[in-house]
């Protein structure tokens, strides 16, 4: 898999997202809910993300290492006006894309401290 140039700090958003909010996320990821990512800007990252038999349209602004805004069609993402649980998986996908040791999903990732 090609190497994104980018660097997400993903402790300081980790820190801002409610526990089982982004359990939720990290277990689509696991699940490869994550569907192709597109980036057709520097920094914007677009992906579908299937839960329950439908799909979501997830998208990510990354902007040196911080996350500047976030999209969803979901409707907790309409509700609640921090990230959404397809926003998180997105943004592990791309933690992962980022990395050089390839987290393959079976064991922890390092976002833990
Ligand atoms: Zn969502």
């Amino acid at each position: 898999m090609a190497k994104r140039d980018i660097h997400i700090d993903i402790a300081s958003i980790h820190d801002g997202v409610i526990i089982p909010l982004w359990k939720q996320g990290e277990a689509l990821y696991r699940q490869g809910a994550v569907g192709e990512v597109s980036s057709f800007a520097k920094g914007d990252y677009q992906a579908e993300v299937n839960e329950d038999g439908s799909t979501y349209h997830v998208s990510l602004t990354i902007y040196e290492g911080e996350l500047t805004s976030h999209a969803c069609d979901c409707l907790d993402h309409k509700r609640y006006p921090g990230l959404c649980r397809h926003n998180v998986a997105l943004l592990l996908k791309l933690n992962e894309d980022s990395s050089d040791d390839g987290f393959e999903g079976d064991e922890e990732p390092s976002l833990y401290f």
